[in-house]
């Protein structure tokens, strides 16, 4: 036993060079040749951001079967936020893997599942008596928080938001908001979720109707809620068993909604007696500088859902909430095959010890700041970088025109090209597919990170300024066009 956990603890360690290398261009000519048979085999139906092949990963690095190091700016969808290679969840899985792979916790236990259960009662927002149900995936989560809560009232109806994302099995689709990607095709969905409108600070849609006023940040809180609250009475309040959001919203485009918001729904919550329900899957696990995203709003849901980060890589994820809730589910009604695996549970109490000395949640609040020296300036800078803005090492850019705000996913998606061209891979997301997000492992080097960010604002800068002069041409282009009364008119040289 002792010289099998030494054996494990002493296994070669990833250490990979922190910085940004290209021996080849991106994707590489392994890469492309491994890609070509995962067209064979794999089905065509899963995208792929960057077709490159990893071959290890530690920390702010991923290093591909072609030698190339990439800056990881995305954490594997922000799973990896203590890196893809922790010592620690090595060493914990590995020396569970040497006991036993897996039993089924409904049938026979282990007392890692009650330690994770155990650390998210004590560690999720809300002073309350709490139980914790684990199972594998964010969207089993989600569609579990909607059993305990239909079971907990006896009611049926689902209250999410626009712009929201809760994963993609039937029920979570429905949940979800963007149709392309998400939904096409793949209807009909379950009946009795709702949505109602969120408080995007952006384009505040209950708010429009005060014509040329700028709404503050308080009169969006304040006009979604009252749109939120007549959503309820439409549906009458009294049918709906939860109400679901996300405290950041995530593949929505990193919508921090209006301040006041979340507190508004908590009330409304308390008001007609519907189950809250917090996912924070993306936001959460110290994400944004606090464990939890709710904390920076000072609410706490009757249910709070976890996920990604929470196993270091491990599918794991977590449903926590009042205890009469979750114990109002009759035995035998909750479960799964692999719900709470003892592997992946050794990996979450190893990500619980590396947040013991709070240095990652510091680490998030750096790399917002340093994030922020960097890009914040772009949207002034620029005349398409509508808005900086996230929590922590949750941060996003949106590309819209200034003025008209018309979203500009084709900078986004010129900007993310370029930014892979060398060597920093990031991500977009949000319902127009205008947003790059940042979602850099808290354990990346500043020194590592701010290469990328050089690499991305660079990126910005000459994306947004080719667009500018391009811009301007069509504008001449049509000018001289009027101005010859002639639509042929514009010359090769202005193409
Ligand atoms: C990713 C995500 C989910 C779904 O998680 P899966 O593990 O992919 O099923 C649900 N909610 C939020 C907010 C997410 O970001």
């Amino acid at each position: 036993m002792t010289d099998r956990l030494t054996s494990a603890a002493s296994a070669p360690a990833v250490d990979l060079p922190q910085s940004r290398y290209l021996a080849t261009a991106v994707p590489g000519p392994r890469s492309v040749a491994l890609h070509r048979e995962r067209q064979a085999q794999v089905s065509g139906g899963f995208g792929i951001v960057l077709p490159v092949f990893v071959e290890q990963a530690d920390r702010g690095i991923l290093q591909d079967v072609d030698g190339n190091r990439l800056i990881d700016f995305a954490s594997g969808i922000a799973v990896t936020s203590i890196g893809a290679s922790h010592p620690r969840v090595r060493e914990r899985v590995a020396a569970q893997l040497e006991k036993f792979t897996h039993t089924c916790f409904m049938v026979t236990e282990y007392e890692s599942f009650t330690r994770v259960a155990r650390w998210l009662n004590e560690h999720t927002p809300g002073d309350f008596e709490k139980r914790t149900a684990l199972f594998s995936t964010g969207a089993e989560a989600v569609e579990n928080a909607v059993k305990i809560a239909r079971s907990a009232t006896g009611r049926g109806k689902v209250l999410v938001f626009d712009e929201a994302y809760h994963g993609r099995s039937l029920l979570t689709m429905a949940m979800t908001a963007k149709e392309n990607p998400y939904r096409l095709n793949f209807g009909p969905f379950p009946a009795e979720v709702v949505r109602a409108v969120s408080a995007n600070p952006l384009r505040p849609v209950a708010a429009q109707h005060d014509a040329g006023a700028v709404a503050s940040a308080a009169d969006v809180a304040t006009a979604a809620l009252a749109s939120v609250e007549a959503t309820l009475a439409e549906h009458g309040a009294q049918n709906f068993a939860a109400m679901v959001i996300e405290p950041i919203q995530g593949e929505g485009g990193f919508v921090v909604p209006a301040p006041g918001f979340l507190a508004g729904l908590r009330d409304l919550a308390d008001r007609y007696g519907i189950v809250l329900v917090i996912d924070e899957i993306q936001a959460g696990m110290g994400r944004t500088g606090t464990l939890f995203a709710s904390e920076h709003e000072g609410i706490a849901g009757d249910i709070t859902l976890t996920a990604k980060a929470l196993a270091g890589g491990l599918p794991l994820s977590a449903v926590t909430g009042r205890a009469e809730l979750m114990d109002a589910v009759h035995a035998g009604g909750l479960g799964g095959t692999y719900a709470g695996n003892p592997l992946a549970c050794e990996a979450a109490l190893a990500v619980f010890e590396a947040f013991e000395d709070g240095c990652l949640l510091a680490n998030a609040r750096a790399i917002e700041a340093a994030a922020r020296e960097v890009l914040e300036p772009l949207v002034s800078e620029t005349d398409s970088v509508a808005e900086f803005r996230g929590r922590g090492a949750m941060l996003a850019l949106e590309f819209a025109d200034r003025g008209t705000l018309a979203p500009r996913a084709d900078l986004a998606k010129e900007v993310s090209a370029r930014c892979h061209a060398q060597g920093v891979l990031t991500l977009t997301c949000g319902t127009y597919g205008n947003v790059i997000r940042l979602l850099p492992p808290l354990v990346i080097g500043l020194d590592l990170f701010a290469d990328g960010l050089q690499v991305l604002r660079q990126a910005i800068l000459d994306v947004t300024a080719e667009d500018s002069v391009a811009a301007a041409r069509s504008l001449t282009a049509e000018h001289s066009a009027a101005s010859e009364h002639s639509v042929t008119a514009v010359s090769p040289s202005l193409g």
